[in-house]
């Protein structure tokens, strides 16, 4: 199944020939199985509302059951599907996958948006935009459950498409985060070409806080930045009470992070949801 719907994007219509996996350079023969036999999944890591301590959305990331190796994260196959095109069709699963859960998701009291990662890579796609609109459609998903987080490697490529890829996106109620923000060389200039709703500070920044003044610092610039600029913070990667209680004293407004959930599958996921109304995560 997995194969047919791959073979369906990658139509000429759709998608371009360069998507074709077999001719790629860096083709990898393991990972386009792992497709074609449904290898991947979803996981699920929820954002917390800093202000009402309640869920507001997730993060979808992908996993790999390895035949062999087991569950392995993105670290050990995201750039070898970037550097073989093959994160063209994976994400295409992704938004799909999204779109199966969203009707559990909002069944179980979802509210927010599931932030989809997008890679520089898949704007290589010129067809990107209606593509993802195309499957927005057939799936019925509701724009306003939808965010996907780019990182500044999105600017080295083509800036006009991104910029009318992400226009496009945005007028059907789309929203865009920045992710991994600060750690970039040109996070800013992308804050000033794109309609970006929300700021994501890169786990790195909240190393030692509180304590290392250096980092708080970037913390407290970021939050301040996003709101003069009339957008939303998220903390990525809080592990600690610590962190958080540093994180609402600078009226952040979201978070995410081990303290309160690891990714998980979608089926605890939709536990998490559905207990959150009984049982507040702060
Ligand atoms: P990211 O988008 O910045 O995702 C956040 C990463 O931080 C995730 O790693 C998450 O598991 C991890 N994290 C969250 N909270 C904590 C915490 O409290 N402590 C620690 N130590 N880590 C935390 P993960 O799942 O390994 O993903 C790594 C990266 O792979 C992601 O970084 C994203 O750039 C990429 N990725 C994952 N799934 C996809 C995908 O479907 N498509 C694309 N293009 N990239 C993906
Ligand atoms: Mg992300
Ligand atoms: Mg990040
Ligand atoms: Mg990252």
């Amino acid at each position: 199944r997995a194969l047919r719907y791959c073979c369906q994007l990658l139509q000429p219509h759709t998608v371009t020939p360069a998507y074709n996996p077999t001719v790629e350079p860096g083709y990898d023969p393991a990972l386009w199985r792992a497709l074609q036999h449904q290898e991947f999944e979803l996981y699920y890591q929820p954002r917390i509302n800093l202000r009402t301590g309640t869920f507001c959305g997730a993060e979808a990331l992908t996993r790999w059951h390895h035949p062999k190796r087991g569950l392995l994260s993105p670290d050990h196959f995201i750039p070898a599907c970037e550097s073989s095109g093959l994160i063209v069709p994976l994400g295409y699963w992704v938004l799909q996958e999204v779109g199966a859960a969203l009707p559990s998701m909002q069944a179980a009291g979802l509210e927010g948006r599931i932030g989809i990662n997008l890679s520089f890579r898949q704007f290589q796609d010129r067809q990107l935009a209606p593509t993802i609109e195309r499957l927005m459609q057939q799936q019925h998903m509701d724009a306003r459950n939808l965010e996907f987080e780019l990182t500044e490697t999105a600017l080295y490529h083509d800036e006009k498409h991104l910029c009318s890829t992400v226009s496009q996106l945005s007028d059907q109620g789309v929203e865009f985060s920045l992710d991994d923000f600060g750690t970039g060389y040109s996070s800013f200039s992308l804050l000033q070409k794109l309609p970006i709703a929300t700021l994501k500070i890169d786990k790195s920044f909240l190393d030692g806080i509180p304590g290392n003044s250096d980092n708080e610092e970037i913390v407290r610039a970021i939050i301040s930045l996003a709101h003069n600029l009339n957008k939303q913070v998220i903390a990525e990667g809080v592990e600690t009470r610590a962190q958080l209680d540093f994180l609402m004293r600078q009226d952040c407004d979201q978070a995410q992070g081990y303290f309160f959930s690891r990714p998980v599958a979608l089926t605890p996921f939709l536990n998490l949801l559905s207990t959150s109304h009984r049982q507040q995560a702060l």
